[in-house]
């Protein structure tokens, strides 16, 4: 089977169907003992140092580890991407572009999705066959969703690894679905935690290894992981059809839109505060101003460059934010 390369959540029914492995090149980055090297060598290619660290991470990921085919989003994701497939594409790589259409358009996301099954020569009834065969997948990840925010018993990390990991289900949804039986069975037999904040994590995934660690170091814990959560598309019905789906995934469709879905989750899983994530050089750094206006919950805003470990001044800063809100809520 031939992997393909993604550059963030696209509708991986496709690939599952077409036989293909996904490959989340995210996913393989961030956790990578080579991360930096990665990212040395994007730059030795000629990529900027002032960009975005997981472009170059992705960009010298696909093209060290043998992935020559990708599904790229140029629309509705990063605006550095439509650049880093023109290099991909120079390079000789496979380069196959989709679009979350920037009007939420049902026709536009048929065509979209039509052409994606084109590309990789599958029709809708087998696509959806697959569908319903992740949708019983996608509600045990909402029940590990479940775990963490009504039942007190997962970490803030498991909350975010298994979310974030439906992008690609690891490149093999069954034995990504063994492995989640066996987690939620250890989780289960933990004991509840109690007397936490409970914080919600939104912005892009986390560049930083430790940052969930770290958190339930001080007595705080994630209950909520915005983005990761929208991957895991555990909220649809199995009746929903995948242009339904894809259009109504919150991520690739702007802060307004991701806003509303928020302010649902602070009731829904009575959160403390929040920790708004934004990545060195990146363009949704900006979106912070509208996220601080428009909520009104406590909001600490971080910015992580390189991967690895927290650096101490955003380690202060993370352990002031929990004191201060024990000091509102004890
Ligand atoms: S963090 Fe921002 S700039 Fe970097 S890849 Fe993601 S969307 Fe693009």
């Amino acid at each position: 089977m031939k992997k393909v390369g993604l550059t963030t959540t696209i509708p991986v029914e496709v690939l599952i169907t077409a036989k293909m492995i996904p490959i989340d090149l995210n996913n393989i980055f961030v956790t990578s003992n080579r991360a930096k090297e990665y990212i040395e060598n994007a730059e030795l290619e000629g990529f900027p140092r002032n960009l975005c660290s997981w472009i170059k991470g992705l960009f010298s990921v696909a093209l060290e580890n043998d992935i020559n085919q990708i599904i790229g989003v140029y629309e509705g994701d990063c605006s550095n991407t439509g650049a880093l497939l023109e290099v991909w594409r120079m390079k000789g790589h496979r380069v196959v572009p989709f679009a979350f259409p920037k009007g939420r358009n049902i026709e536009d996301m048929r065509r979209e999705i039509t052409s994606l099954m084109n590309a990789f020569n599958v029709t809708l009834e087998e696509v959806e066959r697959v569908k319903r065969e992740l949708h019983f997948i996608r509600k045990r990840v909402q029940y590990l969703d479940e775990l963490t925010f009504r039942h007190n018993r997962a970490t803030g990390f498991e909350n975010h690894l298994w979310q974030v990991c439906c992008s690609d289900f690891n490149g093999d949804y069954r034995k990504f679905s063994e492995d989640l039986e066996e987690m939620i069975t250890i989780i289960e037999g933990r004991q509840p935690r109690e007397d936490e904040i409970r914080l919600g994590y939104i912005g892009v995934p986390p560049i930083f290894s430790n940052i969930y660690d770290t958190i339930e170091d001080c007595g705080a814990r994630v209950v909520y992981n915005e983005v990761q959560r929208a991957f895991s598309m555990a909220d649809f019905d199995i009746e929903d059809s995948i242009h339904h789906m894809y259009l109504n995934f919150t991520y690739p469709y702007g802060i307004e839109f991701r806003l509303e879905e928020i302010k649902r989750q602070i009731e829904l899983r009575d959160l403390d505060g929040i920790i708004h994530y934004v990545q060195a050089f990146c363009y949704k750094g900006i979106e912070d101003i509208v996220v601080k206006h428009k909520l009104d919950i406590p909001i600490l805003t971080i910015e992580g460059d390189l991967p690895g470990s927290l650096d101490a001044r955003t380690r202060l800063r993370i352990e002031s934010f929990i004191d201060m809100l024990k000091d509102r809520r004890f």
